[in-house]
């Protein structure tokens, strides 16, 4: 009989534990390394004082991909995880004192858009119809192939022209829509994955046609629970997870990779090894006493990079009934802003917010009559703007909690039970994200598909990539996608 192949996989992200439930579901025996002592990477979760806080994903998008890997395990998810469902999927405010309530409801759409500018209902119409012929093409039938050759992109080149891939997402929306506060509010999405919506090629706008037809979701327990689930899955499929397992290397022999070695000096032999650290990690660090690691950490720092994030988590005594689950709260500036955010080399005097109000939806997130919140601010990467964020950190912190008292949240400040703040340190160095990026490299078109970082290493035929520095790239859906497509290249050249 032959034996069980092996595999290692760095990193418990979603991306991480996609792929190792898939590969473990498929008969390799997966064995799930994360340096932290908790998993989820991005979807990590502090927990003080009765008050829950997920640290990262909080919009829940395709929940049929997450199905899918229980279903690939025999298992139904309802066993596992509540998925409740998220309406309005946000309210996005401008400081005129504006709102516009995003939903999965046609006529109320119509009538808000009407509102604003009766000719943009005529104009949404036609978007939405774009944006549903993007998803097709970009999520359904790209989203999880993986582009090892020149080939495969050649081969979508005349499906990308025709879907004018090279225009802008804001460049896109504004060809069907004239009111400015609209062209934010169907423009701003592909900041979520961190896509410059001036310079992100407008196959993001799918991720509208992906929230009309499947939904926002929220897990009862928060994201957090969703990492839980996924963890048990895999762990009754009989995966082997280490937690406070810091990888140092790869170990490499000839063109293969052979295994892993921790820093404590453990060893993992695999007959395969997948990375969902960062991708400038990956090659830098732990392939970095190889010279493919060397050559392909230099390649990658060429690249540009996402933006960074400063997220503030915070609980009060009392619950803001007042707010939306989602809320987006734009500041004085759009489009200037963002390219402060993008480009600048200095933090911007002002911000716009997303403002987390999980309590909303599951108000067990927080004691009786508490609210557990967070709020994030998009802000330059450490490359762009070496900014000293242990000074800068609480002074933001302030300025933002300021703010948000003035303009959606009133006596906030005499409400704080506790808060904590992430900064774009923490992304370096707590996650290993180059220049602290967020969302790993920026998805701009030259960056996409075959011109990302290729599911699989191009010089040692056993070591993958997973997660959002990979195709298709960032955001949940993305990275249990960028799984799919790992996973399919694992099983087939390593397992078969
Ligand atoms: C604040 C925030 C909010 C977001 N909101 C949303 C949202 O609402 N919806 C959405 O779809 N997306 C959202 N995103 C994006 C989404 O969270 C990420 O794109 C996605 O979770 C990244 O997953 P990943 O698999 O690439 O891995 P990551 O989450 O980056 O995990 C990688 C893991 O590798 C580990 N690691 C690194 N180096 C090593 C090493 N040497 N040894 C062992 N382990 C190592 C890290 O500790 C980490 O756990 C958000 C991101 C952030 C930061």
């Amino acid at each position: 009989m032959n034996e069980r192949k092996t595999a290692v996989v760095v990193g418990a992200g979603f991306g991480g534990l996609a792929l190792a439930i898939r590969l473990q579901a498929s008969g390799m025996q997966t064995t799930l390394l994360e340096k932290r002592d908790k998993p989820g990477g991005r979807a990590y979760v502090y927990e003080d004082q009765g008050f829950v806080f997920d640290a990262g994903p909080t919009v829940i998008t395709d929940p049929s991909c997450i199905e899918e890997l229980f279903d690939l395990a025999g298992k139904r998810i309802e066993d596992y995880v509540e998925m409740l469902p998220v309406a309005p999927f946000y309210r996005l405010c401008w400081e005129d004192g504006s709102h516009f309530d995003y939903l999965n409801d046609q006529e109320a759409l119509d009538r808000q858009i009407h509102a604003r500018n009766p000719a943009d209902v005529e104009g949404y119409k036609r978007f939405l119809a774009y944006s549903k012929a993007v998803f097709e093409e970009g999520y359904i039938k790209l989203g999880a192939v993986p582009f090892l050759s020149f080939r495969d992109m050649i081969q979508a080149g005349p499906q990308l022209a025709r879907l004018q891939a090279w225009r802008s997402v804001y460049g896109m929306v504004s060809r069907f829509i004239q009111d400015e506060h609209l062209r934010q509010a169907f423009s701003f999405h592909s900041l979520l994955v961190g896509g410059n919506p001036f310079a992100t090629s407008s196959i993001y706008t799918l991720i509208h046609a992906l929230e009309r037809r499947w939904g926002v979701w929220f897990p009862r327990g928060g994201t957090g629970a969703l990492v839980k689930a996924l963890v048990k899955l895999f762990e009754d499929i009989g995966g082997h997870i280490e937690l406070n397992a810091p990888v140092a290397r790869i170990e490499t022999q000839g063109e293969r990779a052979s295994g892993v070695r921790l820093e404590d000096g453990r060893l993992f032999a695999a007959d395969a090894v997948a990375s969902n650290a960062d991708v400038v990690h990956t090659y830098a660090k732990l392939l970095g006493h190889d010279a493919r690691g060397v050559a392909e950490a230099q390649a990658l720092r060429k690249k540009r990079f996402s933006n960074s994030l400063f997220v503030l988590y915070f609980g009060l005594d009392h619950h803001h009934s007042q707010l939306q689950h989602h809320t987006v709260c734009f500041g004085p500036r759009y489009r200037e802003l963002i390219k402060d955010i993008f480009n600048g080399e200095t933090l911007a005097e002002d911000f716009s917010l997303y403002l987390h109000a999980p309590c909303v939806t599951d108000p067990s997130l927080a004691p009786p009559g508490c609210g557990s919140h967070y709020v994030l601010a998009p802000v330059p990467h450490l490359g762009n703007a070496p900014i000293d964020w242990e000074v800068e950190g609480p002074l933001y912190r302030d300025r933002i909690f300021e703010y948000l008292e003035k303009r959606y949240m009133p006596g906030l400040r005499s409400q704080l039970v506790t808060s904590r703040i992430f900064t774009p340190l923490d992304f370096r160095d707590q996650l290993n994200a180059h220049h602290g990026s967020a969302f790993s490299l920026e998805p701009i078109l030259t960056q996409s598909a075959w011109f990302r970082p290729h599911n699989r290493d191009s010089a040692l035929a056993n070591l993958y990539l997973v997660g959002a520095g990979t195709h298709p790239g960032a955001g949940v859906p993305g990275v249990i996608g960028s799984a799919k497509a790992t996973a399919g290249l694992m099983l087939g050249e390593v397992a078969a």
